[in-house]
């Protein structure tokens, strides 16, 4: 296997070797003020598996959330904020694996995880099994805010959702239809979680506000048929959701179990940080060629993505860099994605190879 920290240094010096190709890195006065990306899941989403209608939907719900996370940044509100705001619409529509719509665990309930992290200082709040709480996002964000812990469980979670003023949603709420067949499909014929859902439906949002603060979370109702208490990456911090200002917010989908073993969020900051340390040890001050530009960062998110690849895992990350770039790597078919800058930029995506972000490794 190859190292990912190691390419990711060596993409880090790339750089200062004497070349027209980093030609983006100079880029400091027109950087975008504020940026934002989104997901609604990766998988193996191709045209022929969705109908032009089911599409249509699709994008229609990237664009609601992302414009909800514009509207914050661009009135100078907070990342945390844009996130919060991105994800709550995709959390309440029914198309997306998160609150609303959730995958059914073996048992027939609909348990949901959510994490959210503020690059500023790394707090982090995250919850887990929580059964009837609207807009899990916001009870993660909570946790950040209002107890002295960074992830609680179940009742106890919804214990503290009810003395922090939480409505208890009744589980009909979160039930539908399509995803209940889904678990009956998967009972019936004994497939997998990814056979019958064929992709991943987890949320998420990564933002950088006017201040240059990054922030990032991740919501989900996990995979389809999950039991004794499983939990993925997504409301694990460090897994499928990391922000730190020094070097990058990221938000994930895919099969969990890889990302906590990979520890992909975390492990991408964690390389762009390294790289950037590499660039300013061996830059002289004021040199242009120390901002790590797109493609460095993409190929950090890419060397990581591969990592889960090696290991028999698949997904995607949504990033935000502290440079105002927004980078998707996935090795699925497709993603749910979208993205959106102070410069103009908005884009909604599904397939690979689309423009949002085409991702460079695309498996099919
Ligand atoms: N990552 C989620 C999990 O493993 C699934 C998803 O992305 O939809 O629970």
């Amino acid at each position: 296997m190859k190292n990912a920290m190691l390419s990711i240094v060596a993409a880090g010096l790339a750089l200062l070797v004497p070349t027209t190709a980093f030609a983006d890195d100079h880029m400091e006065a027109d950087a975008p003020k504020w940026s934002i990306a989104i997901h609604g899941g990766a998988g193996t989403i191709l045209p022929e598996n969705i109908t032009p209608e089911q599409r249509a939907a699709y994008e229609a719900a990237l664009q609601e959330a992302l414009d909800a996370g514009k509207k914050v940044l661009a009135n100078g509100g907070s990342a945390m904020d844009a996130v919060k705001a991105a994800i709550i619409p995709m959390e309440d529509n029914p198309l997306f694996n998160a609150g609303r719509g959730a995958v059914f665990t073996w048992e027939g309930k609909n348990e949901l995880d959510a994490s959210i992290m503020d690059g500023r200082d790394r707090s982090a709040g995250a919850v887990t099994g929580v059964k009837t709480v609207r807009n899990p996002i916001l009870l993660a964000d909570k946790v950040r805010t209002d107890s002295p812990h960074v992830f609680l469980m179940g009742e106890g979670a919804e214990e503290f959702a009810g003395r922090q003023g939480f409505e208890v949603t009744p589980p009909e709420w979160f039930a539908t239809e399509g995803r209940r067949e889904s678990l009956e499909r998967m009972k019936a014929r004994e497939l997998s979680a990814l056979d019958v859902d064929l992709k991943f439906g987890t949320v998420g949002a990564v933002a950088l506000d006017q201040n240059g603060d990054l922030a990032a979370g991740t919501s989900t109702g996990g995979m389809t048929g999950k039991r004794w208490g499983r939990i993925g990456d997504a409301p694990v911090i460090g897994a499928g959701t990391y922000a730190d200002n020094r070097s990058c917010a990221v938000s994930a989908t895919g099969w969990g179990e890889y990302f906590i073993r990979v520890g992909v969020a975390q492990e991408i900051c964690t390389g762009l940080r390294a790289t950037q340390t590499a660039l300013d040890l061996l830059a002289n001050p004021g040199d242009p060629r120390a901002i790590i530009s797109e493609a460095a960062s993409q190929r950090v998110a890419d060397a990581v993505m591969e990592e889960v690849k090696e290991l028999g895992g698949d997904g995607g990350i949504i990033l935000a860099t502290p440079q105002g770039h927004t980078i998707f790597s996935f090795n699925t078919a497709g993603m749910y994605r979208g993205r959106a800058n102070s410069e103009g930029l908005n884009e909604v995506a599904i397939f690979g190879g689309e423009e949002a972000g085409t991702s460079a490794t695309p498996d099919h």
